[in-house]
């Protein structure tokens, strides 16, 4: 369901949706150990992003992030 270095994530306020999280490059977001913040597409604000690991999520988490993309991807 996810493309490399796409990741499922979760805003400080629940938000689910993915993101392009590329290790150890970073160019619209600061980097915060593993939490970056970033814009939150869903709640359209800035927040604090955690990425989640898809097999610990539920179908309907995946869903839900996987129905929201910040960047569109050709
Ligand atoms: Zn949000």
């Amino acid at each position: 369901m996810f493309q490399r270095f796409e990741r499922p994530v979760r805003c400080a306020d629940g938000h689910l949706f993915t993101t392009i999280w590329v290790p150890l490059a970073s160019l619209k977001a600061v980097r915060l150990g593993r939490r970056r913040y970033q814009r939150c597409p869903v709640g359209h604000h800035w927040a604090l992003v955690s990425p989640l690991d898809p097999a610990a999520m539920t179908v309907e988490e995946q869903a839900a992030a996987a129905a929201v993309h910040d960047v569109r991807v050709p």
